[in-house]
């Protein structure tokens, strides 16, 4: 069986998890973001969840061995074996490296948008509380105020989603998670998409980068 194991790179904001839930649908392969792991870890009041809370709010990166914990059991499950979308991991060297003893990667998708866009787009985001689809106030509104197209869920927004947190978060992108783009470039496995159109356009250039790779 062909299997796709891929990672989605860009900043908070960069439309990753967005683009992961069309690879999912088209493809079949879970998408695994750490950032849903963490929440789900915080709202079960789990130990790990509840420390890595304090990290979240302040918009820091939880602690790698945290994460790591999250991120192998979920790899372990039975949907994973025809491949996965890493949506939000890893976010520094030293994750990337941890990946790398877990598990081979074949394409990294770093996904380039402009910095100024990044902080309306974050504080302008809602998803839905049942089904995790993800809409925004002006560019992307549900058809009913606050409820889900989809499931008819209740849509929020997330705690770290403020003006504050936000800009904490896209500075923990750039000195952290950015230098990933030149590990995954000398690795030959980086290719990159400016997003500089619409969703939908966002969408095809996933795609054709996709068919190319591994069809
Ligand atoms: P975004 O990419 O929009 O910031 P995520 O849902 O991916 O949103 O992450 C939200 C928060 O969860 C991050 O700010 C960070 O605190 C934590 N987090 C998510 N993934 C990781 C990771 N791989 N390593 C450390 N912390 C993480």
């Amino acid at each position: 069986m062909t299997q796709i194991k891929l990672i989605l790179l860009g900043a908070p904001g960069s439309g990753k998890g967005t683009q992961a839930k069309f690879i999912t649908e088209k493809y079949n392969i879970p998408q695994i973001s750490t950032g849903d792991l963490l929440r789900n870890a915080v709202k079960d009041q789990t130990e790990v969840g509840k420390k890595a809370k304090v990290f979240m709010d302040e918009g820091k990166l939880v602690p790698d061995k945290l994460v790591l914990e999250l991120l192998e059991a979920r790899l372990a499950e039975p949907d994973c074996e025809a491949g996965f979308i890493l949506d939000g991991y890893p976010r520094n060297i030293a994750q990337a490296t941890d990946l790398e003893r877990i598990t081979e990667i074949d394409l990294v998708i770093n996904i380039e948008v402009d910095f100024n866009l990044l902080v309306e787009r974050i504080t302008g985001r809602r998803t839905c509380k049942t089904c995790g689809a993800i809409y925004h106030i002006i560019y992307s509104p549900p058809k009913r105020k606050a409820l889900c197209n989809n499931c008819s869920g209740e849509l929020y927004q997330r705690d770290d989603d403020t003006e504050e947190t936000v800009k904490k978060r896209l500075k923990t992108y750039e000195t952290q998670t950015k230098p990933l783009i030149e590990y995954f470039l000398k690795k030959g496995k980086l290719r990159t998409l400016v997003s500089d159109s619409t969703i939908d356009m966002m969408r095809l250039k996933v795609e054709s980068l996709l068919k190319e790779t591994f069809y």
